[in-house]
């Protein structure tokens, strides 16, 4: 790999060629193994909280590296789901404590990606669906890079000291498997680390690179439910109803406006409906009106003045149109499916960007901007932060195939396109340097 050869010849010339270079030469000769975990793994996508055989390959490694293994750990609400989380210990006497996370679930995607390694799984959902199964997110990549930083740190071991917690982490794409982790009490099991560190495949970035964002990075998500209650009736007779459909449409428009018009425009802010169903017929008019909507903030009070407005808006304008008040909207935040906002912590996100600059290069580390999607690695560094945390990009496109977006216009794959798979090769070197340099950085003697 280029890279690492540009990184070997830079660390010789720094001075610290025998604390840089193994993690070198480690990467380069677990390549060949790594990707045909990636690829077996990636044939066999399991769907979120039905990870039985990817969480038995993760535990297999955590073992063979001489950590202590707990696996099907975790606890969700829903009682029927069986929770596959793994947590690995990895002890070398007294230290620092650091957490490493990979998730491990795939999508309900049909793979279109025509690599000679692509899924064929199908299954059924959990409502009894059949639906194909594809790692359409690349979490597949993130296990492969996972191993490789067990390996690695195994063979490390006399440059580091402390405890190592290897977290393979169910459900992320459902934004409730770290939540189970903690109900099944995982600092209190455990132990609380002094960091946690994550990262994520990126479909619009070049292979061999590592980006991060500093301070916020993803944004928290709340799921909204309203039920917009009118009087149904006769559609040829609508004062002698009213109509929820004409309500609901009130309310819709009227949400924007939080947005625009009640919120400091430099504090980000998104609400989504993204489901609305009612009425059966042409000629009825309903008795209700169902929506469902996403919420997404970064600060804690902007979240909750976001919520309250969703709350004023629905009931006001019902009132508004005449519905008596026991017939007022009912809004409904699902608590239990709140993931909060991901913050990268500054300080810890400048010293490792230092640290990956020497590894890979300068021009191999960027900065980037803030999303407003959601990533429940933020449960991690706990509600009020005082975890200090990281969670890194990885490059996951051929540049070739940037250059050409750019010059025609089409746009690449995104994560959980039928499309999109990370070109394994160095995306997964580059995230097991990347996450084998932080953790050595962290936990040096
Ligand atoms: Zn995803
Ligand atoms: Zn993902």
């Amino acid at each position: 790999m280029k890279v690492c050869l540009l990184s070997i010849a830079a660390s010789i010339v720094a001075g610290y060629a025998f604390a840089q270079q193994p993690i070198e030469n480690i990467s380069e000769s677990e390549l060949p193994s790594l990707l045909a975990v990636y690829k077996d793994i990636h044939s066999h996508p399991e769907l979120s909280a039905h990870e039985e055989r990817t969480s038995a390959i993760i535990a297999k490694e955590l073992r063979t590296a001489g950590c202590e293994v707990t696996k099907r750990f975790g606890k969700y609400d829903k009682p029927n789901l069986k929770c596959y989380g793994v947590i690995g210990l990895m002890k070398n006497g007294q230290g620092p404590r650091v957490l490493v996370r990979t998730d491990m679930d795939a999508l309900p995607v049909e793979e279109e990606t025509r690599l000679p390694y692509a899924s064929k799984v199908t299954t059924k959902d959990d409502e009894g669906k059949d639906v194909h199964v594809m790692h359409a997110c690349g979490h597949d990549a993130h296990m492969a890079a996972f191993i490789g930083t067990v390996r690695a740190l195994q063979r490390l071991k006399d440059q580091w000291h402390g405890t190592i917690m290897f977290v393979g982490q169910p459900a992320e794409e459902t934004g409730n498997g770290a939540r189970a982790l903690f109900k099944g009490g995982l600092y209190d099991r455990f132990g609380k680390p002094d960091f946690a560190l994550g990262y994520h495949d990126n479909p619009f970035l070049e292979t061999g690179k590592i980006a991060v964002c500093e301070g916020y990075t993803y944004a928290s998500n709340d799921s909204v439910n309203i039920t917009v209650r009118g009087v149904g009736g006769h559609s040829a007779l609508p004062h002698k109803s009213k109509d929820p459909i004409v309500l609901s449409a009130e309310i819709i428009n009227a949400l924007q406006t939080i947005a625009s018009r009640e919120n400091n425009p430099i504090d980000p802010v998104v609400v989504t409906v993204g489901s609305i169903h009612g009425g059966t017929k042409h000629n009825i008019i309903p008795d209700e009106v169902k929506m469902q909507i996403s919420v997404r903030t970064y600060k804690p009070d902007v979240r909750d003045r976001v919520l309250a407005a969703i709350d004023r808006i629905a009931k006001g304008i019902a009132t508004a149109a005449g519905i008596p008040a026991e017939r007022a909207p009912i809004v409904e935040v699902l608590r239990d499916q709140f993931v909060p906002a991901t913050y990268n912590n500054p300080d810890l996100t400048r010293r490792l960007v230092a640290v990956w600059k020497k590894e890979l290069g300068t021009d191999k580390v960027e900065k980037t901007d803030p999303v407003m999607v959601t990533e429940d690695f933020s449960e991690y560094s706990l509600p009020d932060y005082s975890i200090p945390a990281c969670d890194f990009y990885i490059g996951a496109v051929d540049p070739a195939k940037i250059a050409d977006s750019k010059k025609t216009g089409t746009p690449l794959p995104s994560a959980h396109s039928s499309k999109f798979a990370p070109v394994p090769e160095p995306t997964i070197q580059v995230g097991m340097i990347g996450m084998t340099s932080a953790v050595l950085e962290l936990m040096k003697k």
